[in-house]
């Protein structure tokens, strides 16, 4: 076994703290990563603090992870010693059904491993996540950091990243089309980017009018603060794709009627409460649709990645040291971040010494 070391929560509300774990040595298909950056995901507080239930302590939060090959195991073809490489929310799946068949191991029919809070196909083991020094990963499951993209800021793409990016590619978002992105948060932020890459005329919507300048500089053409009426009517029967990334309960009847005859509302966002019910009307006069859409397949997270060094995508984060990361949990309830807190796993050594 290989000695590793990170930050864990012991139970649901004591505040996560260094602590000493194993990793498995490397099988065949094996590849032991050094982690570099790990960004925190609203995943890792919910978990962290048992919000969503079923959460296994000790718990090792953490699924956006850029790191360093260290070794790899006698049958790895993919990686070497030295490749920098990634791991987002999934560290394996079954690989036998239908969704993962398909490439869409996210929806595996028996569930997927997640990178934390498992638990480990076969043996049902808990899984640590990337608030630590090193993590070992079949190869089928880690993806390529292309050259050239600022590795800490690269960490947020392994779960923001492709969370925004599969459903924009999967309802097909095209130059010209105008797109509507709900919420300017890690998740919102990254939409931003992304569906301006892609050539759209992206419209951001927010309750904080002290956003719009942000906005903007992300590269939103347009800002409309939703509670302004009038704003919101100006793009009513419009827009052909929203992506809704707001995480707590607000009224959908307020964003369905600005889309266009067969415009489709994706929900990204998980609200611990329901939304309210929306109005079948607002769906059945304009053919409109409603969907939700999970992070996305390892191979589309490959292309993701890739798509963003073709265009020079990466997050907005603010670095901290992983002796932070209490403080930071109560800022990001505040949404006190710009966008994504980033831990520099070189700080896990002050407490290691
Ligand atoms: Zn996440
Ligand atoms: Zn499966």
């Amino acid at each position: 076994m290989i000695k590793a070391f990170g930050y864990a929560a012991q139970d649901a509300s004591t505040p996560l703290a260094p602590f000493s774990f194993e990793r498995r040595d490397p099988k065949e298909n094996d590849v032991q990563i050094e982690i570099l950056y790990c960004g925190v995901c609203h995943s890792d507080l919910h978990t962290a603090r048992a919000e969503w239930g079923g959460t296994n302590y000790p718990c090792v939060p953490g699924h956006e992870i850029v790191g360093r090959v260290t070794r790899v195991g006698s049958g790895v073809k993919k990686f070497k010693e030295g490749d920098l490489v990634g791991v987002g929310c999934m560290v394996d799946s079954c690989r036998t059904c239908r969704s993962c068949r398909e490439g869409l191991e996210q929806y595996c029919e028996v569930g997927f491993t997640g990178t934390y809070n498992g638990p480990e196909q076969g043996t049902g083991a808990n899984t640590y996540g990337g608030y630590s020094d090193t993590v070992t990963v079949d190869e089928s499951f880690v993806l390529r950091v292309p050259d050239g993209l600022d590795l800490a800021a690269t960490a947020p793409l392994l779960c923001a990243g492709i969370t925004t990016y599969s459903p924009l590619r999967r309802w097909r978002v095209q130059p010209g089309q105008k797109v509507g992105v709900v919420g300017l948060g890690g998740l919102g932020h990254m939409a931003v980017k992304l569906a301006c890459a892609m050539g759209a005329h992206v419209v951001l919507f927010t309750t904080s009018p002290n956003k719009r300048e942000d906005a903007l500089a992300l590269g939103a053409h347009e800002v409309v603060v939703s509670k302004d009426k009038e704003a919101m009517a100006a793009h009513v029967n419009s827009l052909d794709f929203i992506l809704d990334t707001v995480a707590a309960p607000h009224d959908l009847d307020a964003l369905l009627v600005l889309l266009a005859r067969d415009g489709a509302m994706v929900l990204v966002g998980a609200p611990a409460e329901p939304h309210p019910a929306t109005t079948v009307f607002n769906l059945i006069m304009k053919r409109r649709q409603i969907a939700g859409s999970l992070i996305g397949g390892i191979a589309e997270t490959q292309e993701m990645l890739d798509f963003c060094a073709k265009h020079g995508i990466t997050a907005e984060i603010e670095m901290i040291p992983i002796q932070d990361i209490n403080r930071a949990y109560e800022r990001m309830l505040k949404s006190d971040v710009k966008y994504r807190f980033v831990i520099d796993m070189k700080s896990l050594k002050q407490d290691a010494a």
